[in-house]
């Protein structure tokens, strides 16, 4: 039976990714070698990070003031190298918090200055985005997190920042339109929307590194990441590899703007199943619904009936985050309409 993966991460890939992906472990492009046995300074995958970089620099229409990078670490490893990266000595950073990733963020960069957290939703169990609220212009940078994978709320506006803007995209990057040009640094874990577990993807303004007056270990440096072009040392060779497919795919659909429509189309779907069916409810209402993560309660004498449909229709991955709890549908740019009717005739049977 097909399965219907609504996991929240890692997320499912394009079949077509995961063929070529696999095909590329046993022989890269009819080389006769492996993509993960080949020096990853090697003409092939020098071509591999240089397309992968090229292609989100055009999926995202980057201007030239702003470098590409892959890392390690995770988004996680991001909370504290922007920290260092960015926070001057005594210096300070504000925050919103909207949840565990952003809360994961706060406590991390405590470790480098004071930080300020100017907006919280926490008092209603992190279900809104906050909006009502002033950067200050005295800090050394604002951090957001535009899409809130466990509790299903994505920031639709972005605030004016009269200081240096960081955000972590980790769950909605290439799944809509963004003005690059507003951001000074994006970051975001591969394995959500981009491929797979291993990469993060950091897009930063050269010119806001270098300010801190204090030593960074070369690791953790992204200035020295950009001038070694993410080669400081081995690279995720297969996550990179996984990334480049699946931006290439992102490509071949037409684009971020076609993946916008597409992402809308299917959130739109879904959430009227759930807003029509009396015995299900969203947990998050009007404009701070994520198009990612659609995130729902079942009245308990009807959660026994869906869990059954869906175990018997191959749906997966579908309870909600241990903390928030009731049912979350992650449905990020791979996931197929067709797999979206399926859990939406579900919901229509649950009666
Ligand atoms: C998953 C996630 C993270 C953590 O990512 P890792 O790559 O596992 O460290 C951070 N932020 C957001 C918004 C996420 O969804």
């Amino acid at each position: 039976m097909k399965k219907h993966n609504f996991g929240a991460g890692p997320c499912i890939l394009p079949v077509e990714v995961l063929q070529k992906a696999s095909e590329a472990v046993i022989n890269l492009d009819n080389s006769g070698l492996s993509l993960i046995e080949i020096s990853h300074r090697s003409e092939p995958f020098v071509k591999i990070m240089d397309k992968a970089r090229s292609l989100v620099r055009e999926l995202l229409d980057i201007p030239a003031s702003h470098s590409v990078i892959f890392l390690q670490g995770g988004a996680s490893l991001q909370f504290m190298m922007i920290a260092q990266n960015l926070i001057k000595k005594g210096g300070k950073a504000a925050y919103t918090d909207t949840g565990v990733w952003s809360s994961k963020a706060i406590k991390e960069a405590k470790l480098f200055g004071n930080i300020e957290v100017i907006a919280s939703s926490e008092n209603n169990d992190y279900r809104n985005i906050p909006k009502e609220y002033i950067i200050p212009s005295d800090i050394d940078y604002f951090h957001c997190t535009s899409n809130n994978t466990i509790y299903g709320t994505q920031m639709r506006h972005f605030p004016e920042c009269p200081s240096v803007m960081v955000c972590d995209m980790s769950s909605d990057i290439f799944s809509r339109e963004i003005d690059v040009n507003k951001f000074d640094l994006i970051y975001a874990g591969a394995q959500k929307n981009m491929g797979t577990a291993g990469a993060t993807l950091v897009i930063v303004r050269d010119d806001i590194l270098g300010k801190t007056g204090l030593k960074i270990p070369i690791m953790l440096d992204y200035k020295e990441h950009i001038y070694r072009e993410s080669m400081n040392n081995t690279p995720p060779v297969f996550a990179i590899y996984v990334s480049m497919l699946t931006l290439q795919w992102v490509k071949d659909k037409g684009g971020v703007k076609a993946l916008e429509k597409m992402n809308t189309e299917k959130a739109k779907l879904l959430y009227d199943a759930i807003d029509n069916n009396k015995y299900f409810k969203a947990k998050v209402s009007g404009q701070d619904r994520s198009l990612m993560n659609v995130t729902f309660d079942v009245e308990n004498s009807k959660s026994e009936l869906f869990e059954l449909l869906c175990s018997e229709n191959g749906i997966v991955g579908i309870k909600g985050h241990r903390i928030s709890g009731g049912y979350r549908a992650s449905i990020y740019n791979a996931m197929p309409i067709e797999s979206i009717r399926v859990l939406v005739d579900i919901i229509n049977k649950t009666q």
